[in-house]
């Protein structure tokens, strides 16, 4: 009988598209994947730590599945992603039942990693960060890929924004070839998938350590054209590095959505400064200006950062003035929370956590609203929507999402799933719209 594993996934789309990748690598050496924990031979949890909170969380996981182990001690536990490259050996010392910490660099080699653990019955932790090249040739993802797919570009980060542990878990930014990226599209496309969002912390780095900076228009308007293809998405553009090239096709790429993810983080300068983004409100706002001359119809979502150390009331006053300027289709936010190895965890000045959550629950507030009003400038409209599937909520309703990458629900089938049909917006809330299939 096959082994079986079972992968729970915390965090952004990077960890998912690993996850897929650990799966299919996994089926590929002849592994099957389980539902749940309690069928699995093999549990691994693939780890955020972008904040206290996520990590936290995989704490207290590990704490619960202690029982279990104790009482099925066969069974392999595996940590891997941010968490165990942030921590390596350490995580054996808080969770000493724990087999195997794989980092963000090991995914490769986990088959061979799992078998150690099972022959040799010792822990094993590998998470040493490969510096040389990137290709995830050979790295087939699990089956069935559906409607919509992620594909890695670049991964790592050089940017060091002063509260963000991603350089430091994730390594520094390595492009993949291009042809690599198109052959997986394309793949992917046989497969059935009609959309695929291009990943990488700074897309807009794209080439630079190959040697070719700039190379990121020139990706998305390769893949534009990759048969098959019906849209095209990426996450997420550094405000600092979103060049004109870059917003032109916005204007010129058909595939390519009208949606952008460009996280501001603060609307104070100061902020901006000792977080080290590298932009000025004013730079940020200039660039949302010519996205929305290039194309009118874009949908713009955004990060803010609540209660950065030093942040007065004044400096969230002016975060809150972007958000008029701007009037964001969706916003992330999220309090502040000290993080290893950064430098803003040296900063003085924090902001006491009772601040943190008046601001946050203010701006979220304020964003409801904003929200609601962008989405109301839908009503009436058709929109083509990509069925993704049947309601979770509802087993009459298809979800997909429009081009602008709002979440849309409408009377329909589950054969309607990968199909793009246009729907007329009858009512909106500030995440869903709701309307009526016109064909
Ligand atoms: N690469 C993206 C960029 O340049 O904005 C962001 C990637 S990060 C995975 C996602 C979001 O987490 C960030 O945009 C930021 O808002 C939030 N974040 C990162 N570090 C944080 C921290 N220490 N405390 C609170 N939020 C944090
Ligand atoms: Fe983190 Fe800044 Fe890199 Fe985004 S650009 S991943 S926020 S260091």
């Amino acid at each position: 009988m096959s082994p079986k594993v079972f992968i729970k996934t915390f965090g952004c789309q990077m960890n998912v598209y690993d996850s897929e990748r650990i799966a299919g690598l996994l089926q590929g050496c002849g592994y099957e994947l389980a539902p749940d924990s309690a069928a699995a031979d093999v549990i691994l949890l693939n780890t955020c730590s972008i904040r206290e909170k996520p990590e936290h969380k995989i704490y207290s996981i590990l704490g619960r599945l202690k029982e279990y182990k104790d009482a099925n001690p066969s069974i392999i536990l595996g940590v891997g992603g941010c968490v165990a490259q942030q921590e390596g050996e350490r995580l054996f010392e808080k969770a000493p039942h724990l087999d195997l910490v794989f980092g963000t660099h090991t995914i490769d080699r986990l088959p061979e990693l799992l078998k150690q653990v099972q022959t040799e019955r010792i822990r094993v932790c590998r998470t040493a960060m490969q510096e040389e090249g990137y290709s995830d040739e050979g790295v087939c993802r699990s089956v069935s890929p559906g409607v919509s797919a992620y594909v890695s570009i670049i991964r790592g980060c050089n940017n060091y924004c002063s509260f963000c542990v991603v350089p430091y878990v994730r390594g520094r930014e390595k492009s993949r070839p291009q042809e690599d990226i198109i052959k997986e599209v394309d793949h992917l496309c046989r497969q059935g998938v009609k959309e695929v969002t291009l990943l990488g912390q700074n897309v807009n780095s794209y080439g630079k350590d190959a040697g070719t900076p700039g190379s990121f228009p020139r990706l998305l308007a390769a893949v534009n054209e990759v048969e098959g293809i019906e849209r095209l998405r990426f996450i997420t553009s550094h405000p600092r590095d979103l060049g004109d090239d870059l917003i032109r096709c916005f204007g010129e790429l058909d595939k390519l959505c009208e949606h952008i993810h460009l996280p501001v983080q603060s609307g104070s300068d100061k902020i901006l400064r000792l977080m080290n983004r590298g932009y000025t409100r004013d730079d940020y706002l200039a660039k949302v200006e010519r996205l929305r001359r290039v194309c009118p119809a874009i949908a713009i979502t955004s990060d803010v950062i609540v209660g950065f150390p030093r942040e007065t009331d004044e400096d969230f006053e002016e975060t809150l003035k972007l958000m008029e300027e701007v009037r964001f289709d969706d916003l992330f936010s999220f309090n502040y929370s000290d993080r290893p190895m950064t430098a803003a965890l040296r900063f003085e000045g924090k902001i006491s956590p009772e601040v943190k959550a008046e601001r946050l629950a203010r701006l979220l507030e304020i964003q409801n609203d904003y929200s609601v009003a962008r989405n109301r400038m839908l009503l009436d409209a058709e929109e083509e929507v990509l069925v993704e599937g049947i309601s979770k909520k509802d087993p009459r309703r298809v979800t997909g999402k429009t081009r602008s990458n709002k979440t849309v629900v409408a009377e329909g089938r589950e054969e309607l799933a990968g199909r793009l049909v246009s729907v007329r917006i009858r009512s909106v809330t500030a995440h869903t719209l709701s309307g009526d299939i016109a064909c």
